[in-house]
């Protein structure tokens, strides 16, 4: 759409009322893992304030919750510096606009010689959990970290080493002297459900949904809390890598199953955006009968060189993109339970 002149007072009044609504309802799903609205109406409000933005963008500040990665850093943690940033994704939430996001970039990656596109597609579930960013030097596990604003996290060491999964040392040899390895962190759908079965057992109240239930898991004081829950991680991406020898993301993946850390089984190398619908598609029929929820697929340009070419927004990779499944109605073993109770 093409800018509009001036906002009118009531574009105005709209947009500020957007600003405030999604850092209170960041700040409870972030801050507190306790979100206050559903993420689809979470993401329409969102939706709403790209487009006023796009219209006007004399009222983009720096500080627009578009202009930055969601989460916070709380005093409850100490704070830690990430060697590389950690990024949010573009989502789109129909298979028209991600068509046109794949032809965009597409046609800015370029063509092979056979006419083919030179853009092989990495395409991932998208896990529904927490993200974590993992320091490991010389093959030891350091450190371990949420997101946070991006650029600063928490430090969640101690509670990140009750997680039998997370290697705190790797097999094998010839890791980079340093590198940072950023999974997310989940609960089993089985596992979740067992174990809210337990807690309303024991006359407790039941964890809202797996995704809090991880971060918030994750985020307690006492790492012995975090040891009780069922938590696993899959590996999704990688920051600093001094000396990684890998030229893509999948072959990176390769690598790292070989020194023990948890991969996922989902993820696909594609060639052409008719797969990539595929795999969408296939996932969305069964998306209730996998290990863990997911909220959307994630679309990743694989080969490392076109992801640098390709860069950074100041909140996002303009190498990847979220599909965002409908939301669908809430019919879950737990409320069956809650029903039957
Ligand atoms: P996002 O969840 O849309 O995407 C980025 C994150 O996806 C990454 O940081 C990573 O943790 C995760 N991810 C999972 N699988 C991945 C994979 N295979 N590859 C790469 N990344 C993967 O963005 P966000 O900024 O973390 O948060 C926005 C999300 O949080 C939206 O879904 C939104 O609905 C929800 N949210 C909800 C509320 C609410 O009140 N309900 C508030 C804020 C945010």
């Amino acid at each position: 759409k093409e800018a509009e002149a001036v906002p009118t007072e009531s574009v105005r009044e709209e947009y500020e009322n957007l600003v405030d609504l999604v850092r209170k309802y960041r700040f409870a799903y972030y801050q507190e893992d306790a979100p206050l609205v559903s993420d689809a109406e979470f993401d329409d409000l969102f939706r709403r304030l790209e487009e006023i933005e796009a219209l006007h963008p004399e009222l983009v500040a720096n500080d627009s919750p578009t202009q930055e990665v969601g989460g916070e850093v709380s005093a409850a943690f100490k704070p830690v510096e990430h060697l590389q940033r950690m990024y949010s994704l573009e989502d789109v939430f129909s298979l028209d606009e991600l068509e046109a996001w794949l032809a965009k970039a597409e046609a800015g990656i370029g063509k092979l010689g056979d006419g083919t596109p030179a853009a092989a597609w990495l395409t991932e579930l998208k896990i529904d959990g927490l993200a974590v960013n993992l320091l490991y030097r010389d093959g030891k596990l350091v450190r371990a970290a949420t997101r946070g604003d991006g650029t600063t996290g928490e430090d969640i060491t101690h509670n990140v080493l009750t997680i039998k999964e997370i290697p705190q040392q790797l097999q094998g040899g010839d890791f980079p002297a340093e590198m940072e390895i950023r999974g997310e962190v989940f609960i089993p759908s089985k596992a979740f459900a067992e174990f809210n079965e337990a807690l309303i057992e024991a006359g407790k109240a039941p964890l809202a949904n797996p995704r809090n239930a991880a971060a918030g898991s994750l985020r307690q004081k006492d790492p012995a809390e975090t040891a009780k829950r069922p938590l696993k991680m899959f590996v999704h991406g990688i920051g600093a890598r001094e000396g990684l020898q890998a030229r893509s993301q999948s072959e990176t993946y390769a690598l790292l199953k070989e020194w023990g850390l948890p991969v996922s089984p989902y993820s696909e190398v594609l060639k052409s955006v008719g797969e990539v619908l595929d795999f969408i598609k296939r996932y969305g029929d069964q998306r209730h009968k996998l290990l863990h929820e997911i909220d959307g697929i994630v679309i990743k340009v694989d080969d490392f060189a076109t992801q640098r070419a390709l860069g950074y927004t100041t909140r996002v990779p303009r190498w990847a993109v979220a599909y965002k499944y409908p939301p669908e109605e809430v019919h879950t073993k737990l409320l069956d339970i809650l029903v039957n109770v």
